[in-house]
């Protein structure tokens, strides 16, 4: 039997990458044989992270055998996971997702509705009185500074303040300045192609009956991104197309203001305007203070199906 595998979901953001590292060093720390491995392109973002702290990013995991022992971060659902995750053997899904997963078998499975996977893992650490390194910290609290988009998003809680403020001692970092540099990288799109680009943070979600992608791109101005609308919407109408998809609908977040501007497609893009009070123009709105895809929009859209 090879290595366990330790991977997050696919379109890999920073809290994917780093907590299929840092989970992957809590394990070999108790005597476990496992590798960390990530399910596609590392971003902008996470390529900062990595050279920040001078490390390697997990090996790209194409595929997995029938039977290979697997634990997920990040993430606990099929559609988000590796093709042939129903033949594995999952040990272990640290998540701070809803559950979408049903193994039918037991496992270790420690989900919380905190704002980030690490804000989890720093409890795992505590508990199993392991201590956390300097590039362990930076790697944890740069994934909550992301999920959290420097603790404005809705989804932060006070528990990922309070491990943040306690990560960002070890790490002997400032985090609004260190913060905000993380996320400006992550905001670069140059030399990404259209697919790429919605590609970038894009999810799969059925809305009930509603087949819809959901697609998210940090910027620090949203009318630097603005002005390839139309190539935006021609991708998104091909993948549209690909997909057999009700509803493409790409926020496009400014992470200094943090409003969404939207870009919708489909035959369901009336469910973005009930769900807002919004009137769709070219397209396209403005959703103030909206951020979050996981609190502010897949809910509120799935009310209103
Ligand atoms: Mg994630
Ligand atoms: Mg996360
Ligand atoms: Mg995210």
């Amino acid at each position: 039997m090879g290595k366990i595998l330790i991977f997050g979901h696919k379109n890999p953001d920073t809290d994917s990458i780093t907590s299929s590292l840092v989970l992957a060093n809590l394990e070999r720390k108790m005597g476990r044989e496992v590798e960390s491995c990530r399910l596609g392109k590392i971003n902008k973002e996470s390529e900062y992270v990595l050279r920040y702290v001078g490390m390697e990013a997990p090996r790209l995991l194409e595929d997995v055998e029938d039977g290979a022992e697997v634990m997920l971060v990040d993430h606990a659902s099929n559609k988000e996971s590796i093709d042939n995750l129903d033949n594995t053997k999952i040990l272990k899904i640290i998540d701070h997702h809803k559950v979408a997963l049903n193994t039918g078998y037991p496992l270790y499975y420690r989900a919380e509705p905190v704002g980030c996977t690490e804000t989890i893992l720093y409890k795992l650490y505590q508990e199993n009185g392991v201590e956390i390194d300097k590039k362990i910290a930076i790697l944890m609290l740069s994934a909550i500074i992301s999920d959290t988009l420097l603790f404005k998003s809705p989804t932060c809680t006070p528990e990922d303040i309070k491990v943040a403020k306690e990560l960002a001692k070890i790490a002997e970092i400032d985090c609004d300045t260190y913060g905000l540099e993380m996320l400006k990288a992550g905001t670069d799109l140059t030399g990404l192609s259209i697919p790429e680009i919605l590609n970038l943070d894009a999810k799969e979600i059925d809305l009930k009956k509603v087949k819809s992608v959901i697609a998210q791109v940090n910027t620090a101005s949203i009318a630097d991104v603005m002005a390839i609308q139309a190539d935006l919407e021609t991708g998104m109408q091909k993948i549209m197309e690909e997909k057999q998809l009700d509803l493409f609908m790409l926020l496009i977040t400014d992470i200094v203001n943090s409003d969404s501007q939207v870009i919708v497609l489909g035959k369901r893009a009336d469910l973005v305007e009930t769900s807002y009070g919004v009137k769709l123009e070219n397209n396209t709105a403005l959703l103030k203070g909206v951020v979050s895809r996981k609190k502010q929009v897949v809910p509120i859209l799935t009310e209103n199906v």
